[in-house]
């Protein structure tokens, strides 16, 4: 089910704010004195990262699959110095997290009425069944009356 919201509202480096991952970019860290690290990162990792990216946005925002992408792409795109520092690494994860939650929340109505139809679909199904369920012990009682009336003295039918 590849959503048509993944080629429109949904863009996956924008709604983490990496931006353009193109030549020279630089480690998404901050330094102590909460500058933006200088460090380069290096071309293997550019090119995973938007690898991640784009795999991501031909993911429903709405899926909830995407920690392990997030992981990689913390550990990618960080430096040597900054993927270690923990608590930069948690709060990272957790502005991502929330970012991806806001896009679902937000961009929601083509994301909503999709899932919408889904439990529409599902109501529909259940209903019919139920529906199906119903004629059929209806029909049995039927045949049960039936039975007893015959068997007490009504008259068989011809
Ligand atoms: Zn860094």
């Amino acid at each position: 089910m590849a959503s048509s919201i993944a080629s429109t509202a949904w863009r996956p480096s924008t709604v983490l704010g990496i931006g353009e991952i193109k030549d020279g970019f630089k480690c998404i860290g901050k330094t102590k004195q909460k500058n933006p690290c200088e460090n380069r990162i290096k071309k293997e990792n550019r090119t995973r990262a938007k690898e991640i990216l784009l795999s991501m946005s031909l993911t429903s925002p709405a899926s909830n699959q995407f920690e392990d992408d997030l992981e990689e792409l913390l550990d990618i795109l960080l430096c040597w110095r900054h993927r270690k520092e923990m608590e930069q690494v948690a709060e990272l994860m957790e502005t991502w997290t929330r970012a991806i939650e806001e896009v679902v929340r937000r961009g929601g109505d083509e994301i909503m009425g999709e899932a919408d139809d889904t439990i529409s679909r599902l109501d529909a199904d259940i209903s019919d069944l139920m529906e199906r369920r119903l004629r059929l012990v209806q029909g049995e009682e039927r045949t049960q009356a039936g039975r007893e009336r015959r068997g007490n003295g009504y008259p068989a039918p011809r």
